[in-house]
C-alpha cells in the first residue's frame, strides 16, 4: 500500500530507527515518543487491524511483540511497560496498518493511562459475557 507510512517504512522509502526485523515483522522507534524507548511493533504486510490478521499473522507479531518488549524493557533501565494497541479511530487509531506501542514506564516519567472503572449493575455482566460467547 503507497499511501501507507508504515508500509512505505517497511520498503524502505521512509526512514526509521530500527529496532528489530524479522520476515514478517519490523519494530522501530515512534517518531513522536511519549518517552524515550517508545517503539511501534507492525506486520510487514498491511492489515488494518488486529481483526483482519490470520492466527499466523497475530502469532508472529506475538512472539515478535515480548522479544521486542524485553530489550526495550532492559535497553532502556525501565521499571515497567505498558503495551497498547489502538484499533478503528473511536480507540485514538491514527495510522490505519496494525502497531503495537511499547512504552517502557520509570517513575515520575508523567504518564497515565486514564481508567475510569467502572461498576455492572444487575445483570449486565451475565448479558454481555453471553454476547461475547456468542461471537465466537
Ligand atoms: P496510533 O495513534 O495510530 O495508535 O499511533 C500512530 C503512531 O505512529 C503515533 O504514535 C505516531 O507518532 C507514529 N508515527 C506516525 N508517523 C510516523 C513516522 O513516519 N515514523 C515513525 N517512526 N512513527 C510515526
Ligand atoms: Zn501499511
Amino acid at each position: 500500500m503507497t499511501d501507507c507510512i508504515f508500509c512505505r517504512i517497511v520498503s524502505g522509502q521512509i526512514p526509521c530507527a530500527k529496532v528489530y526485523e524479522d520476515d514478517h515483522v519490523l519494530a522501530f522507534l515512534d517518531i513522536n515518543p511519549l518517552m524515550p524507548g517508545h517503539t511501534l511493533l507492525i506486520p510487514k504486510k498491511h492489515v488494518e487491524t488486529l481483526f483482519e490478521m490470520t492466527p499466523q499473522e497475530a502469532a508472529a507479531c506475538g512472539a515478535a511483540l515480548q522479544k521486542v518488549a524485553a530489550a526495550v524493557f532492559k535497553g532502556t533501565d525501565a521499571e515497567g511497560m505498558n503495551i497498547l494497541q489502538n484499533n478503528y479511530e473511536i480507540s485514538g487509531q491514527e495510522i490505519f496498518h496494525v502497531h503495537f506501542h511499547l512504552m517502557p514506564r520509570k517513575s515520575g516519567d508523567g504518564f497515565k493511562v486514564p481508567w475510569p472503572a467502572k461498576k455492572y449493575g444487575p445483570g449486565e455482566m451475565e448479558a454481555v459475557l453471553e454476547k461475547i460467547l456468542q461471537a465466537f
